[in-house]
């Protein structure tokens, strides 16, 4: 018996999956009891029918309310036939999610049910639910821009207003033009709805219901000083002095998540009381991850401290206390300077909100701030920017270029671009070379499209394959996409720094990586070999999948690769063809650098493999901490930058700083031509 319809969501014993034909497992019932109790199954019916009805339609409904889980599953079933896309701002929430799906419909991961993400592909052939970042669905518009393998496209999260969501915003708008039955919904827990709904051009909205329940709030008196100490206090004296009921505790990434952990388990030892500390945070792995779900045992509390994911992409039941320092992690550019950076920064007055409503879920709950009322009211911003406005646009530009989007100062954004940013973008890819003078691609461009990493980078993995070095520079750029594998604990800095001298090139860290990646690759237990060497296996292990997501692009897009001579000195070479607008050279006294770009004054990273201050090095990123740092430098021969861009560097036609030029001018002898 298999029923039509929207009713193959909901099935009683004896029934068989509808997707597969198997018996339902034990656990499919269970889950589908609690399934069967989320508000958005009241309106299952609606829902279905407003995606039917109009080409267009927005969803708003409270975060855990079954928009991301439900929804899909309910359209999936109506619609019968036909793939459904549904796109997630990070990575972890469609890992996670697209795991619990396939749970709730009793088939395996990667079959009916799966997820894309970058360097990690979990779909098959039988996949129909798949849930992605909504960059990997942009990259899929390159090869297929009428979306032509799905029949519904839901964007969740919008709110979010990143940058790729933006983008499929206005592709999928001339999309649906040209495919009548091509349905899209846009769903977001907490959304200005009219200003969606007015660029959707009069899309309908579905609301679902809430079930909310009293949040009591608390403000600081005064501004803490150390919100990492105050967080982990506060959850502390909430373990001892509160009720039952789980805390949700906000902060900012890997590293602190990591420290406040430790610091509460400690404490709470101490006391005596049963809990159970759990961080979460996109790096962890997905076991781990998934530890945060299950309640608590009994008499037990769960304190899970976690970066903003859990702010609406993913939902914890049992949250009764919420512990919220205001602050989060944003990528931010400043077009001036071209330098983005992850900065702590002050969270909007909607994710406050947002964040004190997890504690209100299953009873009435508590909230802790730790800020005062008055910062909360007039420093926090009313909502978080969109992505658009403040971002590297180049990738964006590149992106769109290849999708054919040939005006793209005229594209239907819903938040334009400012003209700054976007002549910043073009002149920047025009300097690459991945622009002509009339701004269209060139060829150099949509080779370096195809590739799902920043332009200066594409653009080192061209010029690679041109200078015999493939191998190594795919591995360099792995590791330096993934976070830094050299590990220091505190117990063992110097054993540390022993190890890792094994690994020190000459020439600076981008050959250190390069070092420390074959060694790893060629070493006989990968375990034993990343505990010796104190490397992190995870990082490494990551980045020896990402070389492989590489290499696999790098091949169907036929670049060539051979290992040639001169190793050292092809590399360095491959990297200023992509960055020779990110070096920096000594100023007169010698102490300080100063970057080609804007004469900003860095300094090497202490991190880094070079022992001494060569004149010219290029880096990979400049980090913001005390002051401007340069994270991964590696010297570069001032001819080199002659050879490579002239127009940039030759002493007689740049515009360089005075004792720039003068470094150059005595290196010009030197140059090949
Ligand atoms: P929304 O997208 O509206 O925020 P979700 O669809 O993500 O809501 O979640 C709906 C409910 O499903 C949550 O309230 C939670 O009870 C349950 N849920 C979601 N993910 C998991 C998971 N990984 N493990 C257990 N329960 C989950
Ligand atoms: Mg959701």
């Amino acid at each position: 018996r298999s029923p039509p319809g929207l009713q193959r969501v909901d099935a009683g014993p004896g029934d068989t999956n509808w997707l597969t034909g198997r018996t339902y497992s034990k656990r499919f019932f269970e889950i589908l009891k609690s399934r069967r109790k989320l508000p958005c199954w009241q309106k299952r019916q609606e829902a279905v029918d407003m995606v039917q009805k109009h080409q267009s339609s927005v969803l708003i409904g409270e975060t855990g309310s079954g928009k991301t889980t439900q929804v899909p599953q309910f359209l999936l079933a109506e619609f019968g036939s036909g793939k459904i896309a549904v796109t997630q701002p990070r990575r972890v929430a469609a890992m996670s999610v697209a795991s619990r799906v396939a749970q709730e419909m009793d088939v395996e991961l990667g079959q009916e049910v799966g997820y894309l993400i970058r360097f990690e592909d979990m779909t098959s052939e039988s996949t129909r639910l798949k849930y992605m970042t909504d960059g990997m669905l942009l990259r899929e518009c390159q090869t297929d821009p009428l979306m032509s393998q799905y029949s519904v496209i839901i964007l969740d999260e919008a709110h979010e207003r990143t940058l790729s969501t933006d983008i499929l915003f206005g592709l999928l708008k001339e999309v649906l033009q040209r495919r009548p039955e091509l349905r899209c919904l846009v769903m977001s827990a907490t959304l200005e709805a009219e200003k969606f709904q007015e660029y959707w051009s009069g899309a309908p909205l579905l609301r679902i219901p809430g079930r909310m329940f009293p949040v009591e709030t608390f403000f600081t008196l005064r501004p803490e000083k150390d919100y990492l100490a105050a967080a982990v206090e506060t959850c502390c004296l909430i373990n001892v002095h509160e009720g039952p009921g789980d805390i949700l505790c906000f902060l900012c990434g890997e590293e602190e998540i990591e420290k406040a952990c430790a610091e509460i388990e400690g404490r709470a030892e101490e006391t005596g009381k049963n809990t159970l500390v759990l961080p979460l945070y996109s790096s962890l792995p997905m076991n781990q991850q998934r530890r945060v779900f299950p309640p608590a045992p009994e008499g037990a509390r769960k304190i899970i401290v976690a970066t903003n994911i859990a702010e609406t992409s993913l939902t914890i039941d049992g949250v009764v206390f919420v512990v919220d320092p205001g602050l989060f992690k944003q990528m931010l550019y400043n077009p001036r300077t071209h330098v983005e950076s992850l900065l702590v920064s002050p969270i909007s007055k909607a994710s406050a909100m947002q964040r004190a409503g997890r504690a209100g879920r299953t009873r009435p709950g508590k909230c802790f701030r730790l800020y005062t009322l008055e910062t909360f009211e007039k420093e926090l911003p009313e909502s978080t920017y969109p992505e658009i406005i403040r971002s590297n646009l180049s990738a964006v530009v590149i992106s769109l270029k290849k999708l054919g989007v040939d005006d793209i100062v005229h594209f239907d954004f819903m938040e334009p671009p400012s003209p700054e940013a976007m002549m910043r973008a073009l002149e920047m890819l025009h300097f690459l070379g991945a622009i002509d003078d009339e701004g269209d691609l060139t060829d150099v461009g949509s080779r370096m499209a195809d590739f799902p990493v920043d332009p200066h980078l594409s653009r080192t993995i061209i010029a690679a394959s041109e200078r015999a070095c493939l191998t190594e520079v795919l591995a360099i750029i792995a590791m330096l996409s993934v976070p830094p594998p050299f590990s220091r604990p505190r117990y063992a800095q110097k054993a540390a720094d022993r190890a890792h001298k094994h690994f020190a090139s000459g020439y600076g860290d981008h050959l250190s990586l390069l070092n420390a990646f074959q060694a790893y690759v060629s070493s006989g237990s990968k375990t034993q070999f990343c505990q010796e060497n104190f490397l992190s296996e995870r990082n490494m292990k990551q980045a020896e999948n990402v070389r492989k997501q590489l290499a696999s692009i790098a091949r169907k897009a036929k670049l060539e690769d051979a290992s040639g001579e001169m190793l050292t000195h092809s590399i360095r070479r491959a990297f200023i063809e992509g960055f020779f607008m990110q070096c920096a050279h000594l100023d007169e006294s010698g102490k300080h650098y100063l970057t080609v770009r804007d004469q900003q004054m860095v300094a090497i990273h202490p991190s880094s493999f070079l022992q001494h201050k060569p004149e010219w090095v290029l880096y990979h990123e400049t980090v913001v901490t005390d002051r401007c740092y340069m994270r991964n430098a590696t010297t570069i021969p001032p001819e080199m930058l002659i050879e490579a861009s002239p127009k940039f560097y030759h002493p007689e036609r740049c515009k360089l700083h005075e004792h720039a030029r003068k470094i150059l001018r005595r290196a010009l002898p030197r140059v090949k031509s």
